[in-house]
């Protein structure tokens, strides 16, 4: 039976953080219950496309899905274990903010079969939780954690974050070591950056927006890649470090070319070689589903030379690198001839590796992913 992953949008937040781009709201609380039951029924839609499948990784992400009741949650839940066929052994997750769980919560998603769970900490520095906008405390990151753990969750992720303003390199070590003492399985640290539309774009071009400079950013990232592995947790991707087994399946399934289905507002799907995307707007999204219309907004094959170089660099993204033999059988081709050029160049600049069957990232490769990237496009 084919596997596939299942992405679960939950498009609501409590308060939106100053750096966040993603597609979340606040103050939408009236529209919960509707959302919810328009989920329930795009999922049962979904039922038949997937009848010959085996749901191993179900992903509840946002925005904050804490937000929502468990009993809003476990209608979830519910309707996907009636409308599809979930392995036993199925990694269930779910994102949460330390500011919107409590003992009693925790306790309940564990009791509807969510086995991992994902908080969006961020850092342990309260002055800079404050500074990005967040609704929770230092100490309460600390708190949840540890009450997850109490509650039976043994993969328990941690979000990082560096480059924030005014954050120093010891503030980032700091919250890397409380993270590690916490005896979490996975963390995950990204870098800021400053998107299009965000309150931190508005305050960077009023210059009231102080982030640290270049060399500190690159001390970060140095520490983050030499800190993590020392304390036992493998850089499995560049963003990614987690204890041996402890390695996000769902996330794996976006770098290794596997298909998913996103379900909700704005949630995205790898399906049969095509790439979908669900309307945005959570209100036109309900309505489609009331309506009994699909709530499809964009779909597209993509074209054979740009879904080959997503597939390279999806897969550069993760340690173990790209299997060529894979990549031949996947699209009929010979990897090596194909993209001679650009291997060549890259190989040069000491920024990929070659063997005969697979091809990585160098440790430089990882910190200048984007450029690798571009190479392999058309
Ligand atoms: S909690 Fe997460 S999704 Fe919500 S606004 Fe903050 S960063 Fe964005």
């Amino acid at each position: 039976m084919m596997k596939v992953g299942l992405y679960i949008h939950i498009p609501f937040c409590q308060q939106k953080c100053l750096y966040c781009d993603f597609p979340s709201h606040a103050n939408l609380t009236n529209l919960y219950q509707p959302y919810v039951a328009a989920l329930c029924r795009e999922i049962s839609g979904l039922g038949g496309v997937l009848s010959g499948c085996i749901v191993d990784t179900i992903y509840i992400g946002g925005g904050t899905p804490t937000v929502l009741s468990v009993n809003c949650l476990s209608q979830i839940l519910e309707q996907v274990h009636d409308s599809f066929s979930i392995e036993k052994t199925a990694e269930i997750s779910i994102e949460a903010n330390p500011g919107t769980v409590d003992f009693g919560k925790l306790l309940a998603l564990r009791a509807v079969g969510v086995n991992r769970i994902s908080f969006g900490v961020q850092t342990f520095e309260e002055s800079l939780l404050l500074s990005i906008g967040r609704i929770h405390s230092a100490t309460q990151g600390v708190e949840v954690v540890k009450m997850a753990q109490q509650a039976g969750f043994v993969n328990v992720n941690i979000d990082l974050m560096y480059g924030l303003p005014g954050q120093t390199t010891q503030q980032l070590s700091d919250s890397i070591l409380q993270a590690v003492e916490l005896d979490v399985s996975h963390i995950s640290v990204y870098g800021l950056k400053v998107e299009d539309g965000t309150p931190f774009a508005i305050m960077q071009q009023q210059g009231a927006l102080h982030l640290p400079d270049e060399d500190t950013d690159e001390a970060m990232y140095e520490l983050t890649t030499q800190l993590l592995p020392q304390k036992g947790l493998a850089r499995y991707e560049i963003s990614n470090f987690a204890k041996i087994g402890y390695e996000c399946h769902h996330n794996l399934k976006y770098w290794q070319y596997q298909p998913y289905i996103g379900i909700g507002a704005a949630a995205h799907s790898f399906w049969q070689k095509e790439r979908l995307a669900n309307m945005t707007d959570v209100a036109a999204y309900i309505r489609a589903i009331e309506q009994g219309l699909l709530p499809i907004a964009e779909r597209e094959i993509p074209e054979r030379s740009t879904a080959m170089a997503e597939y390279v660099f999806l897969a550069l993204r993760t340690v173990q690198g790209m299997s060529v033999q894979k990549f031949n059988d996947y699209f009929n081709a010979d990897f090596f001839t194909y993209y001679g050029d650009a291997i060549a160049r890259l190989t040069g600049k000491s920024l990929i590796l070659t063997t005969k069957d697979r091809i990585f990232l160098t440790e430089i490769g990882m910190k200048y992913g984007n450029v690798v990237f571009r190479a392999f496009l058309p």
